[in-house]
């Protein structure tokens, strides 16, 4: 695996493989590498592309600060991970390399309604960081394909649309299903900084989403909700949401509504950890 830390040498090294015919996939992450990062190299190499995975903490995505400094960081695991997975190049920049100018977030991306639903009403400015280093680092890396996980639903859908506001030279975007621990619980970077007994608990999260999808034929998503808010609170979390949402625009859904492709959505924290994850009805 090639490790590279420049903008310049990333890019010429993406030129000459171009050059010489390859394919580029490329799978951006923010480190802390575990399973679910890892399926989507294997989804990547699996394809047959050159497999270029980029680890950048970005700050301009933490609207809380304090979720930035606590945010895990294991950057010589990661490595070992994605030599085991086959990944061919690692993009490690800093923040000097991936915003050279500056990083204002006023003068990035608009993406209207996605941006100020469910975790965008909750995380102000956070899709704008999102869209903000996506189009730096696909400027950068100009692949071919991007490999993202369903696991961070509304994430998908704001760079499927920063994609589309990209117009022609963008990438396909291909989405990964979740990767979830033997209890259902969504892998994520975040799952290490709960304690044994959250950890036990945090299985219910998964636990919901599979109730509101068992119900859907027979059940009131009222009544779901609230057995599901219940708990959530009875195992100590606090609910942000419990949504039903289309699933191709996140237009909330106040019902089952049969006919409509549906995803059910939840975020919740326990103690200062903030969960998320979804199902597809
Ligand atoms: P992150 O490092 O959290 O920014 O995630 C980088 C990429 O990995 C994003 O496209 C995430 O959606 C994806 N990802 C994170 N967790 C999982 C998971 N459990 N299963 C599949 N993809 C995931």
């Amino acid at each position: 695996m090639v490790i590279l830390k420049q903008t310049k040498d990333i890019q010429n090294f993406i030129a000459q493989q171009k050059a010489a015919g390859k394919r580029i996939g490329f799978i951006p992450t923010m480190g802390a590498l575990h399973s679910g990062h890892i399926s989507l190299v294997n989804k990547c190499v699996a394809d047959n592309m050159l497999s270029v995975c980029s680890i950048f903490l970005n700050p301009t995505q933490f609207n809380d600060k304090k979720d930035l400094e606590k945010y895990p960081v294991s950057t010589e695991k990661d490595i070992e991970l994605l030599l085991r997975a086959g990944c061919d190049v690692l993009f490690l920049p800093s923040a000097a390399e991936v915003y050279p100018g500056g990083s204002d977030l006023a003068t990035t991306f608009d993406f209207g309604y996605l941006e100020t639903v469910l975790e965008g009403a909750t995380r102000p400015g956070h899709f704008k960081g999102v869209g903000q280093v996506v189009a730096r680092l696909l400027d950068i890396v100009k692949p071919h394909t991007l490999y993202l996980g369903q696991k961070d639903y509304q994430q998908c859908m704001v760079i499927k649309e920063l994609v589309h506001q990209l117009g022609n030279s963008s990438p396909v975007v291909t989405i990964c299903p979740t990767t979830r621990e033997a209890d259902g619980l969504a892998m994520s970077s975040r799952n290490r900084r709960l304690t044994t007994p959250q950890r036990a608990l945090a299985g219910i999260i998964y636990q919901c989403l599979v109730s509101i999808q068992a119900k859907q034929d027979n059940g009131n998503f009222d009544i779901v909700k609230k057995e599901c808010e219940e708990l959530l609170t009875a195992k100590g979390f606090v609910t942000e949401y419990v949504a039903l949402a289309n699933a191709n625009d996140l237009t909330l859904l106040q019902q089952y509504t049969p006919d409509t492709p549906t995803v059910a959505l939840i975020a919740a924290r326990i103690g200062d950890i903030r969960l998320i994850d979804n199902i597809l009805l």
